[in-house]
């Protein structure tokens, strides 16, 4: 088993020392999105600092990979695993042996579906996220003061993220009433996630389908607004609209959405080419699993405030919802610079 021995030297690679109260899996999706680095390293301190071994993976977006690595923290002995799935469908078999070897799972910021053996969710409000997005392109273009109609085009997020549809279905919960009264069009007609996610969450996909979309259904006329679920996607978006020459002359950049408030997006937004952006404060849903992760190995019950939304398929998930932040130019330096989140060195900003 050459595969078994690469990971299991990745593990003690990974590994912090095993502290006495025992090894801590933390398995992320992947490097390329700037927060699940930032969430990894947040556990991995304030689990250390609580007296906890860790073992944090990332899949590389590799499904196999993250089923490898998850077994892998199962025979190192891991007492508790924090998961951040890649396709929230395919873990059941690899939970089913965590289960059986008494393991507890805690879903990590998106939901596993369709298996028993979630003990618990913690998360940030995802159907709040799309509404925040929602209502900052409602504000932006002043739509309750009746104005329009506006052109508009829909991203969604990755299909197998159990996130992106309460996104999508959070955001179209303000945009709706406008769609309906025609103050808002889509101007390509693709409504719905089946027609406007973006797999993986890339951004270079997300370019080129806005590349398309312009080229179609833009040659004599503008987009006013674009619903981009997260930054990656919006970078992608606005680098689709330079290219055809937005944000020059009279070619006003339209309102972009955002999530994450990754570095580049920050950026984008003081400079006045992306609107917003969400805040989640990876801190705090660090602070809240470490929490349970004491709980769950304490015999006491993990809190949580939500015992109705996150029903994955098999269960209705235990979970602990933090609140998200919407991130203008107005508010920026405030929520992630004077909260210590970044410094204005790590923005250049
Ligand atoms: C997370 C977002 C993130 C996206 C892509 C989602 O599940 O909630 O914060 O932008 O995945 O990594």
């Amino acid at each position: 088993m050459a595969l078994a021995g690469t990971m299991a030297t990745a593990i003690g690679a990974n590994t912090a020392r095993a502290a006495d109260k025992g090894l801590i899996g933390i398995s992320m999706p992947e490097k390329t999105t700037q927060r699940w680095i930032d969430d990894g390293n947040n556990m991995v301190k304030l689990l250390a600092s609580k007296g906890y071994g860790t073992a944090l993976q990332y899949a590389d977006d590799d499904i196999p990979n993250q089923v490898a690595q998850i077994e892998n923290m199962i025979s190192s002995g891991a007492k508790v695993l924090i998961i951040a799935a890649l396709d929230g469908t395919t873990l059941s078999d690899v939970l089913a042996k965590a289960h059986e070897r008494g393991v507890k799972v805690i879903s990590y910021d998106r939901l596993i579906r369709n298996s028993p053996n979630v003990d618990y969710y913690a998360t940030f409000d995802n159907f709040k996220v799309g509404v925040l997005q929602g209502t900052s392109i409602a504000d932006s273009l002043g739509l309750k003061d009746g104005k329009g109609p506006f052109n508009i085009e829909l991203f969604g997020g990755s299909p197998d993220d159990n996130n992106a549809y309460f996104f999508y279905n959070g955001a179209l919960s303000v945009l709706q009433p406008y769609l309906d009264s025609k103050k808002l069009v889509v101007g390509s007609g693709q409504v719905g996630m089946k027609v406007v996610a973006t797999p993986k969450w890339d951004a270079a996909t997300a370019q080129s389908r806005m590349d398309n979309l312009l080229s179609a259904y833009y040659t004599g006329k503008k987009v006013d607004a674009v619903l981009a679920p997260n930054d990656n996607i919006a970078i992608g978006v606005i680098s689709s609209l330079k290219g055809v020459g937005y944000g020059t002359g009279s070619m006003k950049l339209p309102v972009v959405t955002g999530q994450d408030c990754q570095v580049q997006a920050v950026k984008a937004i003081e400079a006045g080419e992306q609107t917003s952006s969400i805040f989640k404060d990876t801190r705090q849903l660090a602070k809240v699993v470490a929490t349970m992760v004491d709980a769950l190995l304490t015999g006491s019950t993990p809190e949580v405030n939500d015992t109705k939304t996150y029903d994955n398929g098999v269960k209705v998930v235990p979970t602990y919802l933090l609140n998200p932040v919407l991130v203008t130019k107005a508010n920026w330096r405030q929520d992630l610079v004077d909260s210590g989140y970044y410094t204005s060195k790590q923005l250049g900003l």
